[in-house]
């Protein structure tokens, strides 16, 4: 008898990518193949957004492009945008299960009928190499634009143990790097009772694994003490740091409700640059919140200079409707939003050039992933560098050692040393 067919697919943050994961898992378990093509299957499960108006526009018209694709299967809308719009999402075209973040890990029950064993997660079982692990969720924090926290209700943390045991098992079906998100990731450990909770998992997880590499996700500053920052001297933790800033100005931050001043944002990057000089500084930028003067934007292209990030995410401001930015007097053009993020989008492109071409000519281990249509192979290294490679060996999977040469827009060439593979050491050669 045919397996029955599942085609997964995920919008938004990495927590819904490690939950589309475990999903995976979940539905192998219940005898399904997962499939990569919509029109392949049988049922269609999309792991849905709210973050922003954007994000919840293209959740919906997702569903209909899906079911559009698939007419044959049964959809499944799971997720923050169903948190926030259930009934529009259970009358769509195709939809018979809306299901919310509250009933997310029963998803495969509720549309199988059937209570599940996982199987283990492995590189590949549903979209990456990496192992994307999910530790918090929720968010105590108040800042005045965000609905997630609204979406996905108070802070909650994976016990510590649980959560080494799951990564040793991931080490164990092949992770050579895992990555740990959540909705506040920093906040890892609150309800715990944990102190520098974060600080204490990943300390954990280093000791008692033998995990390759180990990522985290979006970090916010007030979060980062100097516990936490101690962990990048360890060469397994992969030298990135997800520093959200939202705004470059004091004034913009108090609006938006953000616990951190420019100072106080300033001094973690520097710390963090004392214990990991490579250490690529990623962020998150909001560009015309209401009440953001042409000063208050200059401020913010000038600080964002300086912190010296090497990827920038920028988003124009959009109103969340039910959050107190919405309400907030002294309104952006949308225009003006678009203008200021293409500004900053520029500044960004220059930053991460030139945090690129810092590593021409160096060697540094590399997480080989997939191939292209062009076979080419891409890969990641710890500081988060897109590399290509052309060879005709398999190097799914495997971390080994590469001259990184040119850069080709957001990418570095690379020259891999197959005979090396690094999967259990640790660090850059010079050689
Ligand atoms: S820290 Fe702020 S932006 Fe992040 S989830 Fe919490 S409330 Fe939202």
């Amino acid at each position: 008898m045919q397996k029955r067919r599942v085609y997964l697919e995920s919008i938004g943050c990495r927590l819904n990518a490690a939950e589309s994961e475990i999903l995976a898992c979940h539905f192998v378990g219940a005898g399904y193949t997962v499939v990569h093509r919509p029109e392949d299957a049988e049922l269609v499960v999309l792991n849905t957004c709210a973050v922003t108006a954007e994000a919840a526009r293209k959740s919906r018209s997702r569903l209909r492009a899906l079911q559009r694709r698939s007419p044959q299967a049964a959809l499944a809308a799971v997720g923050c945008w169903v948190e926030f719009a259930a009934e529009t999402a259970q009358s769509l075209p195709g939809v018979r299960w809306a299901i919310p973040n509250a009933d997310k890990d029963r998803t495969v029950a509720l549309v199988t009928g059937e209570s599940v064993t996982p199987v283990p997660w492995s590189p590949g079982i549903w979209s990456h190499t990496r192992a994307f692990v999910g530790v918090q969720y929720g968010c105590d924090s108040a800042c005045t634009y965000c609905i997630t926290r609204v979406l996905r209700g108070p802070g909650r943390s994976q016990p510590l143990a649980e959560t080494v045991a799951q990564v040793r098992d991931f080490v164990r079906h092949g992770a050579q790097e895992v990555v740990l998100t959540g909705v506040s990731l920093g906040a890892y450990g609150h309800d715990l009772g944990l102190k520098s909770g974060l600080a204490q998992l990943v300390e954990a997880i280093l000791r008692d694994t033998d995990v390759p590499r180990l990522r985290l996700s979006s970090i916010e500053p007030w979060d980062v003490d100097a516990a936490l920052l101690q962990q990048w001297a360890h060469p397994r933790l992969c030298r990135q740091l997800h520093l959200p800033l939202q705004a470059g100005s004091d004034a913009i931050l108090r609006r938006m409700g953000r616990r951190v001043t420019t100072a106080e944002f300033a001094a973690v990057v520097d710390h963090a640059r004392v214990i990991a000089p490579d250490i690529a500084i990623t962020t998150d930028v909001m560009t015309g919140f209401p009440g953001e003067t042409v000063a208050d934007f200059e401020a913010g292209l000038d600080f964002v200079t300086r912190m010296e990030f090497t990827r920038l995410h920028v988003f124009p401001f959009s109103e969340r409707e039910g959050t107190p930015a919405a309400r907030l007097p002294g309104r952006v053009p949308k225009a003006v939003r678009a203008a200021r993020a293409a500004r900053m989008r520029a500044l960004g492109a220059r930053l991460a050039d030139a945090y690129r071409a810092r590593f021409v000519g160096r060697v540094l281990p590399v997480l080989w992933e997939q191939q292209d249509r062009l076979g080419r192979w891409h890969g990641l290294t710890d500081t988060y560098l897109e590399v290509l490679a052309e060879t005709s060996e398999n190097l799914h999977n495997r971390i080994l050692p590469a001259r990184l040469g040119s850069m080709m827009g957001v990418y570095l060439w690379a020259e891999v040393d197959p005979a090396t593979d690094m999967g259990t050491s640790e660090g850059e050669t010079t050689s």
